[in-house]
């Protein structure tokens, strides 16, 4: 299988050159002339779905705790219409090869590469109850792939919203919430990738001008202000272009050692905890999951903060507190790498208000937060160091906070 990029990256030479999004008019234009070459028909629906980057609450998903996400103007087009038949098609621009499979046989085992991805969304709404029928997909991305800007939750719910727009229903909210089990089911089951839920959340429920923050406990949501340009700001994002696996499974490492504390602590979440101090005293033997859980808590606190001044309309002042979840996700959570730890401390050094890296970690995307009239100082110099250490160079993306998944024609 082969994977590329949906747009081409380009060397930063004087003038900054970030990876475009696209119009999405002419993108669902795009896509559903692919369709229709394709297919010899026009597709009945384009539904598109961005990818996020969170501002802030890493790796508090699984932990029942916030996380405060934003949609990307990046996103997965798809074109879909329903065939008489109990078949599935789906293509992909970002892959070489087709996916074709029954409707019966789009589970756990069945599907495998890419397409668990997008075909495992269908198995997954069918075991929810959803009638569906067979139909094919062409989907088209603006979301860089596998660099922690979420492609595949982007791929997911435009898949999931492309079948309900089929199924004639009316995407609303409890339809939503719905689709978002399905897609981080067909994640965590076909894909054999869990996640917590954060990235399917936010390209379903996803505002502009907003930021959502999600409670993943009971997965209330609340979209809260934010709109950094309207304050003199910008959203500098930076896939490091770097991807670290490691053996031992980062994510899942990280995942069991929260789980165990919770049953050492008698939650079943470390969310639930009352006590923090009392919680980390008593896991105090435990140098490494003591580590791991202050990161927990102190996160935590970091995003009750933050939604306390953008409620209050202070984005300056949400700076000090992404560099220390940096910090804490770099020293405690040992989750951070040498590519998103040079574009933190360039990025501080060059002015930013405050800078993180964004997603699981061990490689992925960093985000800052500059002046406007800053951002291209700090690209730049990003680039540098980029380029002064050999580096492939990196991808810059500027982050106006956009829509979630919608149907566009
Ligand atoms: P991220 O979500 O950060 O981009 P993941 O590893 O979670 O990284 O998901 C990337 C995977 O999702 C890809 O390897 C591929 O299997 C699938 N994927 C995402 N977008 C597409 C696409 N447009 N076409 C085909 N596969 C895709
Ligand atoms: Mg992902």
């Amino acid at each position: 299988m082969r994977l590329f990029q949906g747009c081409a990256y380009r060397p930063y030479s004087g003038a900054m050159q970030t990876l475009d999004p696209g119009d999405p008019a002419a993108l669902a234009d795009e896509v559903a002339s692919r369709f229709e070459q394709l297919h010899g028909r026009p597709p009945q629906a384009v539904v598109a779905a961005p990818g996020r980057v969170n501002l802030i609450g890493e790796h508090l998903d699984y932990n029942g705790g916030l996380c405060l996400p934003m949609a990307l103007p990046h996103a997965t087009y798809a074109a879909v219409a329903a065939r008489d038949d109990d078949v599935v098609t789906v293509t992909s621009g970002q892959a070489d090869d087709r996916f074709e499979g029954r409707l019966d046989a789009l589970g756990p085992g069945d599907v495998s590469g890419w397409a668990a991805y997008a075909a495992g969304v269908l198995w997954a709404m069918r075991e929810d109850g959803w009638d569906l029928t067979g139909c094919d997909v062409v989907v088209e991305s603006r979301v860089p792939v596998g660099a922690g800007l979420s492609s595949s939750a982007a791929i997911e719910c435009s898949v999931a919203l492309g079948a309900v727009t089929l199924a004639g229903v009316e995407a609303d909210g409890a339809v939503r919430s719905r689709l978002v089990r399905a897609c981080m089911r067909a994640e965590a089951e076909v894909a054999g990738a869990p996640t917590g839920g954060m990235d399917q959340a936010v390209a379903l429920f996803a505002r502009a001008e907003a930021a959502l923050l999600l409670d993943c406990r009971d997965w209330s949501m609340r979209q809260v202000p934010w709109a950094p340009a309207a304050a003199g700001l910008a959203l500098l994002v930076v896939d490091t272009r770097a991807s670290h696996a490691l053996t031992d499974g980062g994510y899942g490492a990280r995942r069991r050692d929260c789980e165990d504390a919770a049953r050492r602590l008698g939650v079943e979440l470390l969310r639930d905890v009352d006590d923090p101090q009392a919680a980390l005293a008593e896991l105090a033997d435990d140098e490494r999951v003591h580590q791991r859980v202050r990161h927990v808590f102190t996160e935590l606190d970091r995003v009750r903060r933050t939604v306390e001044l953008l409620d209050a309309g202070d984005m300056d002042g949400i700076g000090p507190l992404l560099t220390a979840s940096h910090l804490s996700l770099r020293d405690d959570y040992e989750v951070s790498c040498e590519e998103l730890d040079v574009v933190v401390e360039t990025a501080l050094d060059t002015g930013a208000l405050g800078a993180r890296m964004t997603g699981g970690g061990f490689g992925g995307s960093a985000i800052a937060l500059v002046r406007a009239d800053a951002v291209e100082d700090v690209a730049a110099a990003v680039s540098d160091a980029y380029d002064g250490r050999g580096w492939p160079a990196p991808g810059l993306l500027t982050a106006p906070p956009s829509a979630g998944a919608r149907r566009l024609r």
